[in-house]
């Protein structure tokens, strides 16, 4: 019998194999498709000439270790310790799924705010606890009342992604008091803290978990190198916790992965020397502002964007077609894929919205906003 009866292939798969199929231009998964900067890839040309081919310990690179614990001081004022508090994970995916199936027993229940990236609910249910998906309000700001009400004895944690994939929004300071005055209630209840674009916010500034006092003795905050330096297919990320969630998490860690690829964590740590990682939110605030522009002609409408590579638009005003429908017509007839919402929402609510990624060079954003005027 199937352990995940309902779950089928990530609609991201899905999506950027129809967009290979069609030739379309794929603004769907959310992977950039311009250089990645040559201090990094120069790194891995002379590594491989070195000796870094073996296994590394268990919890990552110690020299990489170090400069996680400057770079959370440095972007959070945050003081965590290398060896005990840090561990480097295969993207990610693997840092939240090694988390939950870590941390998470039988009828625990975990909250999950849809829209939800689909990597959440899969390691509840493979867990045997119970997933209770709670929808944000309509512009995507979390209902801390309705949140509230989700609440059990059984609830064992909270997933919070911020910034948000795919709404694009981020947490504000009244959002994390209502969190820390909501936890207080539930000491036992664990933050999972997906962050992994915490490099990408615009106007307002990224408030971390790692800043917030009240929650970083009960928060795993994940991080990922692949958004940040825009190598995605590397597959290495990294994880902060206390110690006493971090000795659970390695333990399934050592028989999952062990240790994650050398090559990778060692060009990664030098590259961690040069690279100025507050750089990225202006980077890619001029890619939003750009695909924004050339789509102000399209009849497209388009939400706010505070933060990630992604760009919500509702196509109301275009089709009645539910979303699903109108990304597979968007691609075989017009040449550009998206990712429809209602995959992030475990009633597959359907609100005629997509989302586009903007991490492409802007030949890519120019050719797919001509094509997406004509629709
Ligand atoms: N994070 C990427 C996105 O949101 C997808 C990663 C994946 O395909 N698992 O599009």
């Amino acid at each position: 019998m199937s352990k995940l009866p309902h779950v089928g292939t990530s609609i991201f798969t899905v999506m950027s194999k129809m967009a290979a199929e069609y030739n379309a231009i794929n603004l769907s998964q959310g992977f950039p498709n311009f250089r990645v900067d040559e201090r990094l890839t120069d790194n891995l040309a002379r590594l491989a000439k070195e000796n870094v081919h073996q296994y590394l310990p268990m919890s990552g690179y110690t020299p990489l270790l170090t400069k996680i614990t400057a770079l959370v001081l440095k972007s959070y004022n945050r003081i965590i310790l290398p060896e005990t508090e840090i561990l480097v994970t295969a993207g990610a995916t693997q840092a939240i799924f090694t988390t939950i199936t870590a941390l998470i027993n039988i009828d625990d229940e975990v909250i999950i705010l849809d829209p939800s990236f689909d990597c959440y609910e899969a390691p509840v249910l493979l867990c045997r606890a119970k997933p209770v998906r709670i929808n944000l309000n309509n512009d995507y700001t979390p209902n801390w009342e309705r949140i509230e009400k989700a609440f059990s004895p059984k609830t064992k944690m909270i997933i919070v992604n911020n910034p948000h994939n795919p709404a694009g929004k981020t947490l504000t300071e009244a959002d994390f008091e209502a969190l820390e005055t909501l936890l207080q209630k539930y000491p036992d209840v664990i933050l999972l803290s997906d962050e992994v674009y915490e490099y990408i916010t615009f106007e307002q500034s990224h408030i971390s978990a790692h800043s917030r006092e009240k929650l970083t003795n009960r928060a795993v905050v994940i991080s990922s190198f692949g958004k940040s330096f825009h190598i995605t297919g590397w597959k290495v990320g990294y994880l902060v916790a206390p110690v006493h969630l971090m000795n659970e998490v390695k333990k399934v860690h050592q028989f999952m992965v062990f240790s994650v690829n050398s090559i990778a964590q060692v060009a990664i740590s030098e590259y961690l020397d040069v690279v100025a990682v507050d750089e990225l939110g202006t980077f890619y605030q001029e890619k939003r502002d750009y695909f924004r522009t050339l789509l102000q002609n399209s009849r497209f409408e388009l939400l706010p964007c505070e933060g990630t590579y992604f760009q919500v638009a509702s196509y109301a005003s275009i089709s009645a077609e539910n979303d699903v429908d109108f990304c597979k017509r968007l691609i075989v007839e017009h040449g550009v894929a998206a990712i429809p919402l209602s995959s992030f929402y475990g009633d597959a609510k359907d609100e005629k919205r997509i989302r586009f990624c903007f991490a492409k060079d802007n030949k890519t954003l120019e050719d797919a906003a001509k094509r997406l005027c004509g629709v």
